[in-house]
């Protein structure tokens, strides 16, 4: 890569990556605090990845769900590339317990009725979820996750 950017994944080789995984991709020092921002991949990029709907209702389920695991969430919003998310935590730069969040935030997921918050009220385009497609986007990544800590391809 030509040059050095600002933005860490900007700096990443996606060609190189092996999705499904889950990376620490940034650390922020505050006077007192640390934020560790990760990335949550879910699907290879440049080879797949997830329909707006299901990505938006999984975003509303994990943003919602996560918290209620672990109280230092800062955020969870998808990536506009559609193939990840970042989720940012304040002072806990504990990887398996990180893999351990997002395997029981995925599992409420598959358990969950329906979609919370997604009204207009409360979101800023409604008309734009789907339950099913958040589920089999969840289903999925569960079903890979003895490989969510192998970030690069090994050959
Ligand atoms: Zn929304």
């Amino acid at each position: 890569m030509a040059e050095k950017m600002n933005v860490e994944s900007f700096n990443l080789d996606h060609t190189k990556v092996d999705a499904p995984y889950i990376r620490l991709a940034g650390k922020v020092e505050g006077t007192q605090d640390t934020i560790y921002k990760y990335d949550i991949r879910f699907c290879q990029p440049n080879k797949a990845h997830m329909d707006m709907p299901g990505l938006h209702s999984l975003e509303h389920m994990m943003a919602e769900f996560s918290r209620n695991h672990h109280d230092r969430v800062v955020d969870v919003s998808p990536m506009g590339c559609q193939t990840g998310f970042y989720l940012s935590l304040i002072n806990d730069d504990d990887y398996e317990g990180v893999l351990r969040l997002v395997e029981k935030t995925l599992e409420d997921v598959l358990q969950a009725e329906e979609v919370p918050a997604c009204n207009e009220l409360q979101c800023g385009w409604a008309a734009s979820h789907s339950l099913e497609g958040a589920q089999e986007i969840a289903r999925g990544m569960l079903e890979k996750r003895n490989e969510w800590s192998t970030i690069f391809q090994t050959a």
